[in-house]
């Protein structure tokens, strides 16, 4: 096996790949395309017709990286990466058209194809938590960024009656189910008695005193514990009423089971694009929300693109060639905090147009090792950013994000 990492650029129909040789191969001399198969010295490097893929045999540039920055081999059986240029013959699939569709996942639409029976259950322990015996009315709320502005309106209210009579019909319903990208808004009367519980942690921090009249508290799964949502809490006499329930898709299980089985990194794609598109950005801080530590900084470098790669760096995989539609991101893994952790999280988070995303702790975490197990697609030398004119990611790795749909 011969390790094989390549992207496709296909403003340019080019397919930029990266072998690894033993150092007595010279690839520039032995490496041959046969009707769209690598082939070095009658050894298949990559079969990309297996893929879908087809090259021209003309045009092959085959040469070794001459990156000064890139860290040189530490040991003498190293491999030795090459970097091969290599024509499409056909385009790949219009991208272009794809960047602005991020794939909505369990849709108003969907879940009235399902059967009457609607049930929402913990993820982790699989306690109900959505009253199943209510014939729901399911609506799609408009945006994210709708519904973002909505409330950032009603903060401003200076009278809490009229905030209140706008604020109950805008927002949860009893018998309604409202399908927003990812969550589901629900009134606290059709939750399942006793299923939900504050998070200790969140709802210790909130204070009362200041901000928003409502506030909106993780809630977790009063069996198991794991984060399933949050909770629209006012307070009244001293006392925390709940007002609305989202329930985060990536926390739960519908029953019956639908066609589609979305995971964490699926919903975190649409919160990307669709925060990148409304406000602009590329940055992101990646938060968690009970811990509101940071994370990850992400930056959003390409949101739609293809890579080709047989995993051929790391042992453990059956190194099959496998081509994927992902998110093209730089990234920094501030989980081990160290100095130039705290630099760059302080860099990042003073600045204006940097996002924040929050999710439960624990998704955060998913999400990083995540990120760390794609850069490993890579060759050792073009895991890492270190150029001198990227101020805002030296040293960040670089990583992918699968989209699918
Ligand atoms: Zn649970």
């Amino acid at each position: 096996m011969i390790p094989f990492f390549a992207e496709e650029l296909s403003n340019i129909n080019v397919l930029r790949a990266t072998i690894a040789t033993e150092s007595a191969c010279d690839a520039a001399e032995c490496l041959e395309i046969k009707d769209s198969v690598l082939v070095l010295k009658d050894q298949v490097v990559a079969d990309l017709k297996s893929i879908d893929i087809a090259v021209s045999t003309q045009n092959l540039v085959v040469a070794q990286p001459n990156d000064p920055s890139s860290p040189q081999p530490d040991n003498d059986d190293a491999l030795i990466p090459w970097e091969v240029k290599l024509s499409l013959l056909k385009p790949p699939a219009s991208l272009r058209s794809q960047q602005n569709d991020v794939k909505e996942w369990w849709t108003s639409k969907l879940l009235l194809q399902q059967s009457l029976e609607k049930q929402m259950r913990c993820q982790h322990c699989a306690q109900g938590l959505l009253d199943s015996a209510i014939k729901y009315k399911i609506k799609d709320l408009p945006s994210e960024h709708w519904y973002e502005l909505v409330e950032c309106w009603i903060c401003h209210e200076t009278k809490p009656e009229e905030h209140q009579a706008r604020m109950k019909p805008i927002l949860a319903r009893p018998h309604v189910l409202l399908v927003g990208t990812t969550y589901f808004l629900i009134h606290p009367e059709n939750i399942v008695k006793g299923s939900l519980q504050v998070d200790p942690v969140v709802s210790k921090r909130a204070n009362w005193d200041r901000g928003t009249l409502t506030k909106w508290i993780a809630v977790n799964c009063s069996k198991c514990e794991n984060a399933v949502g949050e909770g629209q809490y006012c307070m009244e006499d001293g006392e925390m009423q709940l007002l609305a329930v989202k329930l985060f898709k990536y926390c739960i299980d519908l029953a019956p089971n639908p066609s589609e089985q979305p995971v964490f990194t699926d919903f975190l794609v649409s919160d990307l694009v669709n925060t990148a598109k409304i406000h602009a950005t590329h940055r992101f801080l990646i938060q968690g929300r009970q811990s509101q530590r940071i994370y990850a900084l992400i930056w959003l470098f390409n949101w739609d693109t293809h890579i080709v790669h047989n995993d051929g760096y790391r042992e453990k995989s059956d190194h099959t060639l496998v081509r994927e539609r992902v998110m093209k991101v730089i990234y920094l893994d501030c989980t081990v905090t160290d100095a130039h952790v705290e630099k760059y999280v302080a860099l990042w988070s003073n600045d204006k147009s940097t996002d924040h995303l929050i999710y439960p702790d624990t998704y955060c975490q998913q999400l990083v090792d995540t990120l760390n197990l794609s850069t490993l697609v890579l060759p050792p030398f073009m895991r890492k950013i270190n150029h001198p004119a990227m101020v805002f990611t030296k040293n960040f790795s670089i990583g992918f994000i699968r989209r699918s749909g």
